[in-house]
C-alpha cells in the first residue's frame, strides 16, 4: 500500500482516484455486445460466453432438477448459516415497508402515495472470481418482500461450466423464478433487451466488475432502470489508537481480496499506526488463499496520514466509500459528520464482513464515489410509488382559484379552463 503523509487538500482528488480501466474502450465493447444480442439473441450470449468466460454454453436456463439437487451438495453447516443470514436480511428489509398515509393538504384535498412492486426484475449475481451466493439473498429477499411478480437471475458459469450449487440453493430459498447461466455484459444486455430464453425486465440489480457496471450504466440510458453503479468493492477504514491493528488489517484485506480492481484506504492521524498497519497487512496477506488478487488490489490502495479526526472525516466524505469502518474513541462525532458512504460499520467488533453476509443490511452498495448521490439496495429499490389525489367539491372551491391564477400566469388556458368549468358548474348549481 502506498503511504501518503499529510497530503495537501488540492491533491486529494488525485490521491483518492479509483483504479479504472479505459472507459471509452469499455463503452465500445458494451455497444458491440448489445448490438449482437439485439440481432442474434441467445446465439450472441453463447458467443460472448465463449469469448469472455471461455465456456461453451448449450442451454442458458438452469433446469429445475439441477436447482433442486443443489441442496444435497451443500453442508448442513452452510445451509444453517444461510438460514440465519436470510432471516436477518428479511427482518431488516421488512422493517423498511412504509404504510400509505393520506395527507389533507387543503381542506377537501387529499393526496397519498401507494408503493407498488416493480413487476419484472433481473438480478445479477457476480461469479467471475468467486460465486457470491450471499448476493442472491441480498437481492432476492427484498424483491420477494416487495412483491415483484417475475424475478430472473443471471450469473456466469464457473470454470467447470456450471453454476455454484450454493447460488442455486439460495435462489430456491428466496424464490427466484428463473436462473440463467450467463454473466458479464452479455447477461445485462439479455435482461435488458430479452432473448429467446431470457425475458426482458424493467430493472436490473446487482454488483459486478467493471464490465458489468459499464453494461448496467449503458442500459440505464436506454430505458431500463438499474439499482445503481455497484462496481469493484472498496473500503475506507478510519481509526485511532483505540483500534486493534490486526482488526484493521483484516478489514482492509477482506475487501482487497474481492478483485484486482478493488481499492482499500486506511486513514489515520496517529503516525504510529501507519507502520503497524502496514506490517499487519503483510503478515495476514501471506496466509490468504486469494493472496494474488489481494496483492494486486493493494497496489491500488493507500494509507493516508492526516493531521486530525476532522480532516480524516472530510477526506472520507470526499472519497464517498462504499464501506466505511470507524474504529475511533469519539464515535458519536464521526456518526454525525458522515455525509457520503454506502454502509457504515462502527466499533472494533463490527467487521465489514458482517454486512456482507449476515447482520441484515444490504451489501449491494454504490461504489466509485456514487455514495455521494446513491443509496444502497433496499426494499424501496424494488418498488415504485404512484401518487393519488381526490378532491371534493369543497376542496376545489378552496384550491381552484389558486390553480386558475397559476395556469393563467403560465398562459396555459386549457389548464385554467379544466378548473373554471367545474367551478362554474358548482356556482350554477348553488344558485338553483
Ligand atoms: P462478475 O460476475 O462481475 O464478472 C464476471 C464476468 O465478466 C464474466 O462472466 C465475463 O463475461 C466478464 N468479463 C471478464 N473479462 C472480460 C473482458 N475482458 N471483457 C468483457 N467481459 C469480461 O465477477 P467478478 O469478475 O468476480 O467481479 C465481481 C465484482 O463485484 C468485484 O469487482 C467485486 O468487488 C464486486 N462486488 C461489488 C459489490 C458492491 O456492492 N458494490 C458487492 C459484491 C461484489
Amino acid at each position: 500500500m502506498q503511504v501518503i503523509k499529510y497530503p495537501n487538500k488540492k491533491d486529494w482528488k488525485t490521491i483518492l482516484s479509483r483504479p479504472l480501466i479505459d472507459n471509452d474502450d469499455l463503452e465500445e465493447v458494451v455497444n458491440q455486445v448489445f448490438k449482437e444480442i439485439k440481432l442474434e439473441g441467445d446465439k450472441a450470449l453463447q458467443k460472448y460466453t465463449w469469448q469472455f468466460d471461455k465456456i461453451k454454453i448449450d442451454k442458458l436456463e438452469v433446469a429445475q432438477k439441477e436447482i433442486d439437487e443443489a441442496e444435497e451438495l451443500l453442508s448442513l453447516e452452510l445451509k444453517n448459516a444461510l438460514s440465519v443470514a436470510a432471516n436477518n436480511i428479511k427482518k431488516f428489509h421488512a422493517s423498511q415497508y412504509q404504510e400509505t398515509e393520506i395527507i389533507e393538504t387543503t381542506k377537501g384535498v387529499e393526496c397519498w402515495r401507494k408503493a407498488t412492486p416493480i413487476e419484472r426484475v433481473g438480478l445479477y449475481i457476480p461469479g467471475g472470481s468467486a460465486p457470491l451466493f450471499s448476493t442472491v439473498l441480498m437481492l432476492g429477499i427484498p424483491a420477494k418482500l416487495a412483491g415483484c411478480k417475475e424475478i430472473v437471475l443471471c450469473t456466469p458459469p464457473g470454470k467447470d461450466g456450471k453454476i455454484d450449487p450454493a447460488i442455486l440453493y439460495a435462489s430456491k430459498l428466496v424464490g427466484v423464478d428463473k436462473v440463467f447461466c450467463v454473466g458479464g455484459i452479455q447477461a445485462v444486455g439479455a435482461m435488458a433487451f430479452g432473448t429467446e430464453s431470457i425475458p426482458n425486465v424493467y430493472k436490473i440489480f446487482g454488483p459486478g466488475n467493471q464490465f458489468v457496471t459499464a453494461a448496467k450504466q449503458r442500459v440505464s440510458k436506454l430505458g431500463v432502470a438499474i439499482d445503481m453503479p455497484a462496481g469493484p468493492s472498496e473500503v475506507l477504514v478510519l481509526a485511532d489508537k483505540s483500534a486493534n491493528v490486526e482488526f484493521i488489517a483484516s478489514d482492509l484485506l477482506s475487501q482487497a481480496e474481492h478483485g484486482v480492481d478493488s481499492q482499500v484506504i486506511f486513514v489515520t492521524w496517529e503516525e504510529l499506526l501507519v507502520e503497524e498497519v502496514q506490517l499487519a497487512v503483510e503478515r495476514q496477506l501471506s496466509k490468504l488463499s486469494r493472496k494474488d488478487i489481494a496483492e494486486q488490489a493493494l497496489q491500488n490502495s493507500k494509507i493516508i496520514l492526516v493531521s486530525s479526526l476532522d480532516e480524516a472525516l472530510e477526506l472520507s466524505n470526499e472519497y464517498g466509500p462504499e464501506h466505511l469502518i470507524i474504529s475511533v474513541k469519539d464515535e458519536d462525532k464521526c456518526v454525525n459528520s458522515i455525509s457520503n458512504a454506502g454502509s457504515v460499520f462502527l466499533g472494533n467488533y463490527t467487521p465489514e464482513s458482517a454486512g456482507d453476509y449476515a447482520s441484515g443490511t444490504n451489501h449491494t452498495l454504490p461504489t466509485n464515489g456514487f455514495a455521494k448521490s446513491f443509496s444502497g439496495v433496499s426494499l424501496e429499490s424494488f418498488m415504485k410509488s404512484i401518487s393519488f389525489q381526490k378532491i371534493s367539491e369543497k376542496g376545489l372551491l378552496e384550491l381552484g382559484p389558486v390553480i386558475e391564477v397559476m395556469a393563467k400566469a403560465e398562459q396555459l388556458d386549457a389548464h385554467c379552463n379544466a378548473v373554471s368549468v367545474r367551478l362554474q358548474k358548482m356556482r350554477e348549481e348553488a344558485k338553483r
